[in-house]
């Protein structure tokens, strides 16, 4: 097969895990997203800004270095590193009603990111299942209330997820989900149990974990996603507090150049429509990848 002749398409999925990301941020990537004519897939963290609580990470191998490594505390800014502990928790979804249903009206596709961020990346993995559907079921009555409409698409804080939480994803009728690393769209199969909706994995690694790994510096990590463009198919996650925010010259830069290469860029439903239909199962598990302290849901891939 000639690969070169296969065009390459580009999904932007934006994670807004954040009160500031969603008031500062989100209205940034509007902007750049209406001169480059494109049209993304925005996923929103609607309930408590608890981002102060994750500095219980601190205690993690790896957090420490990975936070002086991209510099969070500068990044993300004072105030969102008190949320939830010093400061009161903002209600994000309450709080910006207006902006988040901005995003819509502008045309992209919105999605549910979670209700409360960092409760459910840092314990999931021990939720009974009511307080998996808790969190889902929070999100989702926002959402309703913000579009009117129940959410078809999901996508897990720190891409993390449990048998029960695809579950649950399942009883949504949801028309994908996006919570997974990995190379293609697949249906899932975690724990020997088969789970009807799709996920379609972010295929290229973060922005944040890039940076500092093997020397690549903000000069240099455009180049490497040049490398990992593919044909076909390539789903790349940013983050509205930092591509909106700090990284905004580079994340614009990467625009440029991809537009010049021609990519296509759809919205995650775009490519669900176009590559789901015939979506091999692929196991699923929770593991390590480079860059993140923390383990995210990867697509086993046969070698
Ligand atoms: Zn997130």
């Amino acid at each position: 097969m000639l690969m070169t002749n296969i065009q390459s398409i580009i999904a932007l999925k934006i994670d807004v895990d954040t009160f500031v990301g969603t008031r500062d941020g989100v209205p940034q990537l509007l902007e750049i997203f209406d001169r480059f004519g494109i049209k993304a897939t925005f996923y929103f963290s609607l309930g408590p800004d608890n981002s102060g609580k994750a500095i219980r990470r601190i205690f993690r191998k790896g957090f420490l270095k990975k936070m002086l490594r991209t510099r969070a505390p500068s990044m993300y800014g004072v105030r969102t590193m008190l949320y939830g502990t010093l400061l009161p928790a903002p209600f994000i979804g309450k709080q910006l009603k207006d902006l988040i249903l901005n995003v819509k009206k502008a045309g992209h596709e919105v999605g549910i990111h979670c209700w409360d961020h960092v409760k459910w990346h840092d314990y999931l993995s021990r939720f009974q299942k009511e307080t998996t559907s808790r969190e889902l079921g929070q999100a989702s009555s926002m959402f309703k209330e913000i579009f009117g409409t129940l959410s078809r698409t999901t996508a897990a804080p720190g891409w993390t997820v449990t048998a029960d939480s695809l579950e649950i994803q399942d009883s949504m009728e949801l028309d994908y989900c996006s919570d997974t690393r990995g190379t293609g769209p697949f249906f899932p199969i975690m724990n020997n149990r088969r789970f009807k909706t799709l996920q379609i994995p972010s295929t290229w690694p973060t922005m944040d974990e890039l940076l500092g790994e093997n020397g690549i510096t903000l000069e240099t990590i455009n180049d490497q996603y040049l490398m990992l463009l593919k044909p076909g198919l390539n789903v790349h996650t940013i983050h509205a507090e930092l591509e909106g925010n700090a990284l905004r010259d580079t994340f614009v830069e990467l625009l440029e150049r991809l537009s010049e290469r021609k990519v296509r860029f759809v919205t995650l439903a775009d490519a669900a429509a176009e590559f789901g239909r015939n979506a091999p199962t692929s196991e699923l598990y929770m593991g390590y990848t480079e860059g993140r302290a923390m383990p995210v849901a990867l697509q086993m891939v046969d070698s």
